[in-house]
């Protein structure tokens, strides 16, 4: 983790907005630098304060033309998208954390580092609530233009967008999890030995409470293959994943047989360890998807449930909260998380029968983090 002098010079004055706004700018110009999730692991592993000092200062750097790609890329959005009251909202969000972070000093000292985290700690917090403001200011959108609102150019700037927000929340909610009590077989948030077969029985449940609470039932789960295999990954973000394609399975499985049925067909789930990657398929008997909307399930308007069930009355909700299914965000953000380092998903749809998910992970952890550039 080098330093990279030529960000700190030339001090730029950035009391005056015309001055933050050159700023921006120049730190837009710097291309992004991606970590393999072994890099983050190695480095997390011999954790003492000279080497949290020595993330800090990375992070001081990194998170400022992170950050300052995704406020050019905020401002120049196609079909009058950077005018919506929620975009400007995140906009302001974005500057303002880049501000603090321009205004903090290079770190020093433990202390500094100390304080130093303390404001990541703020910057994340501030942030919890993006994909909630951006969803709103998609469906506003969506509303004014209609169709034309599922232009591809609109899904790519939300890919770059959530994809780069999963890459900052990582490196911040690394470096706040490295101060944590460490937990066994952690390095802050990577697992060396993130076993899927356990992350998939808490999905599981998480996924069946929330059916039984929307349906009154919920169908079982049948884990098939190397139920055994473990490899270094981030346990969080594996459960996001597996959380939302049993969601998703659930809701077909029990909207195609009717939640009083006396038995709904159980989805199966199969993990095997390759060469390259760990895969994991979840395969339903919920139908399947229309040819004509499998097209679309990567849109992030693409859903099939109810507007009702839409739960997004104030733009500040939280993330946390978790409808069975409501904005189509649920496959199309699990892909980017699959993507961020080097993995895929990909659904195959047999309508009239059911859906195969496959999740494709890196199982050695060599792979940089994709990090998407601003296209200015
Ligand atoms: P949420 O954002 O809460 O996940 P959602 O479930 O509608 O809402 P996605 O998870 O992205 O959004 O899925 C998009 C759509 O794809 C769903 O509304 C549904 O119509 C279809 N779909 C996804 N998975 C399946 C499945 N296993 N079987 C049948 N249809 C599915
Ligand atoms: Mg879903």
């Amino acid at each position: 983790m080098r330093r990279r002098a030529w960000l700190d010079s030339p001090t730029m004055n950035v009391s005056t907005p015309t001055q933050f706004r050159e700023k921006i700018r120049f730190l837009a110009q710097f291309k992004q630098r991606p970590l393999t999730l072994r890099q983050i692991y190695e480095f997390g592993l011999k954790r003492s304060a000279e080497i949290l000092l020595q993330e800090a200062q990375f992070l001081h750097q990194e998170l400022r033309v992170r950050l300052a790609h995704r406020v050019r890329d905020l401002e120049t959005l196609p079909f009058g998208l950077s005018e919506m009251p929620s975009v400007q909202l995140l906009r302001e969000m974005y500057s303002g954390s880049l501000m603090d972070l321009v205004e903090f000093p290079r770190p020093e000292s433990n202390r500094d580092e100390e304080r130093f985290t303390e404001l990541l700690e703020n910057i994340k917090q501030r942030h919890n609530n993006v994909v909630s403001i951006m969803s709103r200011g998609i469906l506003e959108l969506k509303e004014m233009l209609g169709p034309d609102a599922l232009q591809p150019e609109i899904r790519e700037f939300l890919d770059r967008f959530y994809l780069s927000r999963i890459g900052i929340r990582m490196l911040i909610g690394q470096h706040l999890a490295l101060h944590a009590e460490p937990r066994p077989g952690y390095v802050g948030l990577i697992c060396s030995k993130c076993c899927p077969a356990e992350v998939l029985e808490e999905a599981t449940r998480n996924a069946q409470s929330l059916c039984d609470f929307h349906y009154g039932a919920s169908p079982s789960v049948r884990v098939m293959g190397n139920v055994a295999l473990t490899f270094t990954y981030i346990p969080s973000h594996l459960h996001h994943m597996l959380f939302e394609l049993l969601k998703n399975s659930m809701r077909a499985v029990v909207e195609l047989n009717g939640a009083d049925s006396p038995s709904l067909p159980e989805i199966r789930v199969a993990i095997a360890r390759g060469q390259e990657d760990v895969t994991i398929k979840i395969s339903d008997e919920g139908g399947g998807i229309p040819r004509s909307g499998v097209a679309r399930i990567w849109t992030y308007l693409y859903t099939t449930a109810r507007p009702t069930t839409i739960e997004l009355n104030s733009p500040y909700q939280s993330d946390f909260h978790a409808p069975m299914a409501g904005l189509g965000y649920g496959l199309p953000i699990s892909r980017l998380y699959a993507r961020y380092f080097g993995g895929d998903l990909q659904v195959i749809s047999m309508e009239g029968f059911g859906t195969d998910a496959y999740l494709h992970l890196k199982r050695l952890g060599d792979e940089k983090e994709v990090v998407p550039r601003t296209l200015h």
